[in-house]
C-alpha cells in the first residue's frame, strides 16, 4: 500500500490498546491484516483514505434490498429478544418505548417494531435508503452523524454495523450517551468461528480469498473483544448469544464470492459446506450482545 494516504493506522488494539501482531495473510483488498494479543479483535491495521464505501448508489441500494438482503429472520428473532427484556405490558402496548435503529438501512425492522406500537427512529445517512425508510412508513430518520442527536431512547439497535465502524471506543460512548439509563443496545456483528479455519484450509487448495475482513468490514470481533469494549465504554452485558446465520440454502453463490471460478469445484464445496453446517462444524458465525448503560454512571461523566 505504498503511496496510498492512511485515515487510520493502529499501533495498539483499537478496542484493549493491548500489543498486536500484524498476520501475513492479507484482506480480499490487500490491506493488511491485525490481531490483538490480548482480546483477540482481526481488524484492518491501516486503513486507507477512501471514500468509495460511502458513495450513495440508487440502484444499488434497491437492488440489495430487494434482491440480497430478503431474510428477515434476524429481525424477528431480535424482536423476540428485544419484547422480553421489556416489562410486561397491558395489551402489548410498546408505545411508550422509543426504538433507535443505527444503520437502518431500508426501514424493515423499524416497520416491524412500529407494527406493534413502539416510536420508532432511523440513522442512515445514504439518500436512497431514507427514501426506501420513508416509502416504508417510517418518517423519522437521522441523516447526520449521531454525535449531532439530541435525543435519548430505550432501545438502540445495531444490526451488521459494528463491523463497519472505524473507531470503535468513540462510537459507543456516543450510543451510551443516546440511552436512557435504564435503556439497553441490542447489538449484531459477524464474530470469528470455525468458518474462518475452514475458509482459511480452502485456501491452500484453492484461489479462495478471505473476505471477512475487507476495507467495508474493517473488523471481525471475538465475544471477548465485544465484551471489552462495551466494559470499555460503560456499558454492562445482559446477554450474549452465539448464532449461526449459516443456512442450507444458496451456499453456491457464497463460494463463487470467495473466488472459486470452477464451477466443478463450488459444487463440491457446496455440497462438502452442507455436510458441515448440518452436522454444525462450521460454528457460530454471529455474535448478538445486549447491553445496558452501567447503572452507577453520570450521563455527563462519559
Ligand atoms: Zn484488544
Amino acid at each position: 500500500m505504498v503511496n496510498v494516504e492512511m485515515k487510520y493506522s493502529f499501533k495498539t488494539c483499537k478496542i484493549c490498546d493491548s500489543s498486536i501482531r500484524t498476520l501475513k495473510e492479507k484482506t480480499v483488498d490487500g490491506l493488511t491484516l491485525a490481531k490483538c494479543n490480548n482480546c483477540n479483535l482481526l481488524f484492518v491495521k491501516d486503513i486507507p483514505v477512501s471514500k468509495l464505501w460511502a458513495v450513495d448508489d440508487k440502484e444499488k441500494t434497491n437492488n440489495y434490498y430487494s434482491h440480497v438482503a430478503t431474510d428477515k429472520s434476524k429481525f424477528v428473532y431480535a424482536l423476540e429478544q428485544i419484547c422480553k427484556l421489556l416489562p410486561d405490558l397491558d395489551g402489548q402496548d410498546y408505545s411508550k418505548y422509543k426504538i433507535l435503529d443505527i444503520g437502518c438501512g431500508d426501514g424493515v425492522f423499524l416497520s416491524m417494531c412500529k407494527d406493534l406500537g413502539f416510536s420508532v427512529y432511523g440513522v442512515e445517512l445514504r439518500k436512497s435508503c431514507v427514501d426506501l425508510c420513508h416509502d416504508n412508513g417510517i418518517e423519522n430518520v437521522f441523516r447526520k452523524d449521531i454525535s449531532e442527536i439530541d435525543e435519548q431512547f430505550d432501545i438502540v439497535t445495531l444490526f451488521d454495523v459494528a463491523e463497519h465502524l472505524e473507531e470503535l471506543p468513540p462510537f459507543f460512548m456516543l450510543i451510551n450517551k443516546l440511552l436512557k439509563r435504564n435503556g439497553f443496545v441490542y447489538i449484531e456483528t459477524p464474530k470469528q468461528s470455525v468458518l474462518d479455519l475452514y475458509i482459511k484450509l480452502l485456501s491452500y487448495f484453492t484461489s479462495i480469498k478471505n473476505n471477512r475482513v475487507s476495507r467495508e468490514h474493517v473488523q471481525l470481533f471475538s465475544i471477548d473483544s465485544l465484551k471489552k469494549l462495551l466494559s470499555k465504554t460503560s456499558f454492562m452485558p445482559l446477554k450474549t448469544i452465539s448464532k449461526c446465520s449459516l443456512s442450507w440454502k444458496d451456499k453456491k453463490k457464497y463460494i463463487r464470492n470467495l473466488g472459486v471460478k470452477s464451477e466443478l469445484l463450488v459444487s463440491l464445496l457446496d455440497a462438502i459446506s452442507k455436510v458441515f453446517i448440518s452436522l454444525g462444524i462450521l460454528g457460530n458465525n454471529k455474535a448478538i450482545i445486549i447491553a445496558m448503560p452501567q447503572p452507577n454512571e453520570e450521563q455527563n461523566g462519559l
